[in-house]
């Protein structure tokens, strides 16, 4: 990409790129086969500032702005989207205890989340009977006394097992979406059950688990904001997270992208390499229109989160647009790789199933096309 980028934004940039490529890499395909959860490939993200790329110095992060982020997430996801999912939920949470947490909370929980001490964070939104309806949630959070006592499930946690800090949502009073509220709670917490991973089509490597909260007491100063800031901030925090997302989108297809150029000009078939065929051509040069194009709604969506400028419509449009892109790229390199894209040997399936969920978690295609619609007609005014 031959955008201008800061000084800051290249140094994390090839930062991430190199430690993609050398270190990430040449594990992704022993992460998926073996759904190995990479605990130590988190720590070394730690150490390089990757945990924490939009979070005041003070408080261990990098301080290198959501530009950065993005671009980090983009180079780590081209080697490995079990790694990176990972590390931007634990930028996410980091992000909003930093941002909407007191004085006490951020100073507790957003090191432990930067260093790699709690290994990763979880943001546990999402019920078994309700994703996309967020405000349906029935986990409640009942005060007594200086705590509050958590009941309920989770489902689909990301990281949800290793976790030593993670953002939970849990209903503080009946009524609909004001009656949600947010807690930091601590990986481990007594009535605080984690359920067995998923067996999942991709992101092999990542943990995805149901939580179930049991009489689980949390100190009432880990509430978040104020009772009822919980739809608030979640809407906040995905927000923010869909630039992530459609950051990770670019980033595997990217890769796919690249692989396919490369079997493109090694496989040959009735005397030529199969680059040489129009139709394979053709393929190609979609793959890269669609990709750059994708790239620009993510950075732009990232510049406008930087400039604290709104960018609920942006983040939304990056998500969609990039996560369809990336499902059409990946499915477009398993194609010119022929049977060869369907078998482990090449890393193109691998993307292709990664690449499958990016329009479903941190709200779905469907979700993102009603964000932006209510957008557009919000802003057009009466
Ligand atoms: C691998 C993985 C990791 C995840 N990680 C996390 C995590 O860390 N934390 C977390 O909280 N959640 C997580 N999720 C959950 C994810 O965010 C939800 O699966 C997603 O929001 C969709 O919710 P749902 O599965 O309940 O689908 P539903 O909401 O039941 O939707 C089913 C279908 O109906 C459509 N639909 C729903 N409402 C509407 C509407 N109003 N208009 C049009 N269509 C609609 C949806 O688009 C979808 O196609 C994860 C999911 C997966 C698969």
């Amino acid at each position: 990409m031959e955008l201008q980028f800061s000084e800051a934004q290249t140094l994390v940039r090839d930062t991430a790129r190199r430690f993609a490529k050398d270190v990430v890499a040449p594990q992704a395909r022993a992460i998926d086969r073996e759904e190995r959860f990479p605990k130590e490939i988190y720590r070394q993200l730690a150490g390089l500032g990757l945990l924490g790329v939009n979070i005041p110095s003070a408080l261990g992060g990098s301080e290198a702005g959501v530009v950065s982020y993005a671009l980090a997430m983009m180079e780590m996801s081209a080697a490995c989207a079990s790694t990176s999912v990972g590390m931007a939920v634990t930028n996410m949470c980091g992000e909003l205890i930093s941002h909407y947490g007191s004085e006490a909370l951020r100073q507790k929980y957003v090191p432990r989340l930067t260093s790699g001490e709690a290994i990763a964070g979880a943001f546990a939104l999402s019920e078994p009977h309700c994703g996309s309806d967020a405000a349906a949630l029935s986990t409640t959070a009942q005060q007594r006394g200086d705590t509050y006592v958590l009941n309920g499930s989770k489902q689909w946690i990301t990281s949800g097992a290793h976790a030593g800090v993670m953002v939970v949502w849990a209903r503080t009073a009946a009524e609909g979406n004001r009656g949600l509220s947010a807690f930091v709670v601590e990986g481990g917490t007594p009535g605080l059950h984690v359920g067995r991973a998923e067996d999942k089509m991709g992101l092999r490597g990542s943990n995805t688990v149901g939580l179930t909260f049991d009489n689980c007491v949390v100190p009432a100063a880990n509430l978040l904001g104020k009772e009822g800031d919980g739809f608030k901030l979640a809407m906040i925090a995905l927000d923010g997270g869909r630039i992530g997302i459609a950051a990770q989108a670019c980033g595997v297809a990217r890769a796919a992208l690249e692989a396919a150029v490369r079997y493109a000009k090694d496989r040959q078939a009735f005397g030529h390499p199969i680059g040489d065929f129009q139709a394979i051509r053709w393929m190609l040069a979609d793959m890269r229109t669609q990709l750059e194009a994708a790239e620009l709604l993510c950075l732009r969506a990232a510049s406008l989160k930087e400039q604290k400028k709104p960018f609920t419509r942006e983040a939304s449009m990056a998500k969609l647009f990039c996560s369809e892109m990336s499902n059409r790229v990946c499915d477009r390199a398993v194609q010119i790789h022929g049977g060869y894209g369907y078998i482990d040997e090449f890393p193109v399936e691998r993307y292709l199933r990664d690449a499958r969920v990016q329009t479903i978690y941190e709200g779905t295609s469907e979700i993102q096309r009603l964000v932006i619609a209510r957008e557009i007609i919000r802003l057009a005014g009466p």
